[in-house]
C-alpha cells in the first residue's frame, strides 16, 4: 500500500513518547518521565494542531471562506502553525507578534509567507500593553476588539477562546497518550499558554482515568512583567493564570481539568532544558524545559516512586538558538 499525503494537513499530531531514561539515570529519579514530543509535528510545534483544527472548523461553519485573511495576535507558534496551513489552503496569513518573540519565529512565519507585524504597532493594542504590565491577554483583548468591529475581510482566529483549540487536544493529544501508555499514566505534566493543551489533553485523560493527576505549569513570581521588572526573561507561550484578574485567564482554560499549578523560573527551565539536550538528545523549546522539571520535581516527591508521568513538551530548542536558552552550561 503506497503512503503518500497531499496536504501538510494530514501531516500532525501522532507524536511519539519518549521515556527519558539517561535523564532519569543521571538525576537518580525513580519515576518514568514520557516525553511528548510535539516537535515531531509539520511545523515543529503543538500549535500545528490547533492551527489545522481551527482552520478547518472555521471552513465547516462558513466562518472562513476564500478570499479571507487568517488574521490572529500570538507569541509565535500558533503564527507558525497558521501560517503554514493558510500557504497550503491558498488563504493570506496575518500574524501580530509581541515585540519578545524570537528573531526565528519572526523569519519561519515570514518565509512560510505570512505577513508579520508588531502587536504594539496598533495604538490601541500599545496602550494595553503598557496599561498592564504587558500582559499578552490584555493585549489581545485590545486587539479583538478593533478587528472584531472593522469591516476588513479577515476571519480572527481567537485561540484564548476558540473552541477548536481544546476539542483537538480532547480528540488528538489526550487518546495518543491514553493509548500508546495502555492508560498507564498517572501524571500529566503541560504548560498553559491559552489552556488548551490541558483543558483538551487534562480533560480526556481525566475522563478515561479520574484519578489521573494534571499539573499546569505556570511562570514563576520573577519570570513575569511587574511594576519592579518590567521586562524580565520569560518562558515563551506560558502564561500566569492564578492569584491574577479573572479577565486575564484565558477562556479556553478549564479549571476542573487540571490538579495543581506548578510555577517555574525561567532558569530553571533553562536548565532542564539544557540538561535533557546533553542526556538523551533531545532539543527542546524554553517551555518544554519548565514542563521537564515540573516533572522531575513530581518525579522527587516520595509519594510518586513508581509512576509514570507524561510530559507534554510543545517545541524544538532550533527556535532559541538567538536567545539565552543555550547559552550557558
Ligand atoms: N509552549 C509554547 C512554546 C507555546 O507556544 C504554547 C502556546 N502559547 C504553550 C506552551 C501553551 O500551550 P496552550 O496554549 O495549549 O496552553
Amino acid at each position: 500500500m503506497s503512503a503518500i499525503y497531499s496536504s501538510i494537513t494530514e501531516l500532525t499530531g501522532r507524536t511519539p513518547l519518549l521515556e527519558l531514561r539517561c535523564y532519569e539515570k543521571e538525576l537518580g529519579l525513580k519515576a518514568r518521565i514520557l516525553a511528548k514530543l510535539e516537535y515531531f509535528n509539520p511545523n515543529q510545534s503543538i500549535k500545528d494542531r490547533i492551527a489545522v483544527s481551527m482552520i478547518e472548523d472555521a471552513e465547516k461553519s462558513g466562518k472562513l471562506r476564500k478570499g479571507m485573511t487568517i488574521l490572529e495576535a500570538t507569541s509565535g507558534n500558533t503564527g507558525i502553525g497558521l501560517a503554514a496551513v493558510g500557504a497550503a489552503k491558498g488563504y493570506k496569513v496575518h500574524i501580530y507578534v509581541q515585540d519578545t518573540v524570537s528573531i526565528e519565529r519572526f523569519q519561519v512565519m515570514k518565509a512560510l509567507g505570512a505577513e508579520v507585524s508588531s502587536m504594539s504597532d496598533i495604538p490601541e493594542v500599545a496602550k494595553a500593553l503598557r496599561e498592564n504590565n504587558n500582559d499578552y491577554v490584555a493585549g489581545y483583548a485590545a486587539f479583538y476588539e478593533k478587528f472584531s468591529k472593522s469591516n476588513e475581510n479577515v476571519f480572527i482566529v481567537d485561540q484564548d477562546a476558540n473552541p477548536s483549540n481544546p476539542r483537538i487536544h480532547y480528540e488528538t493529544t489526550g487518546p495518543e497518550i491514553w493509548n500508546d501508555t495502555d492508560g498507564k499514566t498517572d501524571i500529566l505534566v503541560a504548560a498553559v499558554g491559552t489552556g488548551g493543551t490541558v483543558t483538551g489533553t487534562g480533560g480526556y485523560l481525566k475522563s478515561k482515568n479520574p484519578d489521573i493527576k494534571v499539573i499546569a505549569v505556570a511562570p514563576g513570581e520573577n519570570s513575569i512583567p511587574s511594576e519592579q521588572n518590567p521586562s524580565p526573561e520569560e518562558i515563551a507561550g506560558v502564561h500566569p493564570f492564578e492569584n491574577i484578574p479573572k479577565e486575564f485567564v484565558p477562556s479556553n482554560l478549564d479549571k476542573n481539568s487540571y490538579d495543581e499549578c506548578f510555577r517555574v523560573e525561567t532558569a530553571e527551565a533553562y536548565q532542564a532544558a539544557r540538561r535533557a539536550a546533553k542526556t538523551d538528545g533531545i532539543l527542546i523549546g524554553a517551555s518544554s524545559g519548565a514542563i521537564l522539571y515540573a516533572a522531575t520535581k513530581a518525579a522527587q516527591r516520595k509519594e510518586n516512586f513508581g509512576k509514570t508521568i507524561v510530559a507534554i513538551l510543545p517545541d524544538t530548542g532550533l527556535r532559541y538558538l538567538s536567545t539565552n536558552l543555550f547559552k550557558g552550561e
